[in-house]
């Protein structure tokens, strides 16, 4: 029997260098979060990770 993990980060593809998370239903404060240095961040709130470009194609 497999589950689907609740717990894993959520991954957000963006097309820009600043996004904003609020942590959306878990909620945290406003922050704004700065891709341009890697490309990705994590959100240091709900871990949630954001990345600068296209989803992968591959998704099973
Ligand atoms: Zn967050």
């Amino acid at each position: 029997m497999s589950t689907i993990r609740s717990d894993a980060p959520e991954t957000v593809y963006v097309d820009t260098d600043t996004v904003r998370c609020d942590g959306g239903a878990a909620g945290h404060p406003l922050v704004y979060l700065n891709l341009s240095n890697d490309g990705w961040i994590d959100c240091p709130y709900c871990d949630k990770r954001f990345i600068k470009g296209e989803p992968p194609a591959d998704a099973a």
